[in-house]
């Protein structure tokens, strides 16, 4: 089965397509939106040696001329130097405004190869084949594109759409369990916000949806069905979007403090313990009970998360050195901390000014 999920923002809209064979079928996904296009495909060499021949070939068999840039895999490929090679092979394969970038990968081609496509020739079209699980139910939708700076994570970068999203759920197949792991961290996160039904599906069928392939499209649908809703109502983050960021407070701080060092620890793991302190901090303050903390945690645990700071490989860093990591996340304002909380599963809630001794004591009790 198949589903599609609308992502409608500022008055245009772009389809997510998820289903199983959908790189076969790419070509003629993208054949419909841009007949006769150019195509430059940006993708990493894990993705390359996996993917890529079978997006290739579908290209080929639509008619759709394609080029290929690959990209060392990592973090450190959303660089300006990479970001500078990309944008000139991409011109020197002539591509135009009205052709495509394809980015075929996780979220560190899908961020880079989109700000290729919001700044090549003032904007070109932009196609996004997501092949992890964390791209495919988070970066791939809300148009958040960009790179890092030597200042930070994600400090360059535009809001650019792409015209269509295929998420292939087959190509999970190929995904270390550990990648699978940190991405649904993010599918948590969506039932933790704002929709108990799907955390109580989640609990009951976590076997499921980390081994069938229907189960992960209806996880997928519904992660990015709730992503777009909300990005929807706030497209430039001025009030409700901060609910996604539940978990990233502490997430982003943990991964700070580890130099983004993904041996130590991935994004969705920072994200799972950041998730459990959230709700810990949320039993600690009175908002819900420690029963909801211990649900939350138990479930995450369970898949084989991370929970607690205390699971991360050599962590050394104290309390204050927290603190202080959150007051440089770009996401805190200076002063009044905010925090997403939570009243109970499903019921997630924007905190705003929480004291930074409270927050300390908490971390130092953690
Ligand atoms: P990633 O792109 O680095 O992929 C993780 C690893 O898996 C890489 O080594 C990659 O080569 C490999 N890989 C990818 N697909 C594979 C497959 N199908 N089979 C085997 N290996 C595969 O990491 P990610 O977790 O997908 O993305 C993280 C990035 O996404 C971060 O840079 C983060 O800032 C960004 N992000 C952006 C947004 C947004 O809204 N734009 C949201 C969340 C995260
Ligand atoms: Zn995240």
């Amino acid at each position: 089965h198949q589903e599609i999920v609308r992502v409608a923002l500022g008055g245009r809209s772009y389809d997510i397509v998820i289903g199983a064979g959908l790189l076969q079928k790419a070509g003629e996904h993208i054949a419909r939106i841009a007949p006769g296009a150019s195509c430059a495909i940006v993708t990493d060499e894990n993705v390359a040696r996996l993917h890529l021949p079978t997006v290739e070939l579908s290209l080929k068999e639509a008619g759709l001329r394609s080029t290929t840039i690959v990209v060392p895999p990592g973090e450190a490929s959303k660089s300006l130097a990479v970001y500078g090679r990309v944008c000139d092979e991409a011109l020197a394969a002539k591509i135009e405004r009205r052709d495509l970038i394809i980015a075929l990968g996780g979220g560190v081609v899908g961020d880079l190869a989109g700000f290729v496509a919001a700044s090549l020739r003032r904007g070109s079209r932009f196609v996004q084949i997501p092949t992890t699980l964390l791209s495919q139910v988070d970066s791939s939708v809300g148009g958040k594109t960009g790179i890092n700076s030597s200042h930070g994570k994600n400090l360059i970068g535009a809001f650019h759409q792409p015209a269509l999203v295929l998420a292939d759920v087959d190509v999970l197949q190929t995904l270390p369990l550990r990648e699978f792991r940190a991405g649904y961290a993010e599918v948590v996160k969506y039932g933790l916000i704002g929709d108990k039904r799907f955390f109580e599906w989640l609990e009951a069928d976590a076997e499921a949806v980390f081994n069938s392939r229907s189960e992960q499209i209806c996880a997928i649908a519904v992660s990015c069905e709730t992503k777009a809703t909300i990005v929807a109502r706030d497209e430039t983050e001025q009030g409700d979007r901060a609910l996604l960021n539940l978990g990233h407070t502490f997430g982003h701080a943990l991964e700070r403090l580890t130099n983004y060092d993904s041996i130590r620890l991935v994004h969705g793991e920072g994200v799972a313990i950041g998730m459990v302190c959230a709700a810990r901090f949320s039993a600690r303050l009175g908002f819900c009970t420690p029963a909801v903390a211990e649900r939350v945690e138990r479930h995450l645990a369970g898949v084989g998360l991370p929970t607690r700071i205390r699971d991360i490989p050599d962590w050394s860093a104290d309390a204050q050195a927290i603190l202080d990591a959150m007051y440089q996340d770009k996401k805190v304002e200076r002063g009044a901390l905010t925090f997403i909380l939570m009243r109970g599963i499903g019921e997630a809630f924007i905190a705003k000014s929480i004291a930074a001794d409270e927050v300390l004591k908490f971390l130092e009790d953690e």
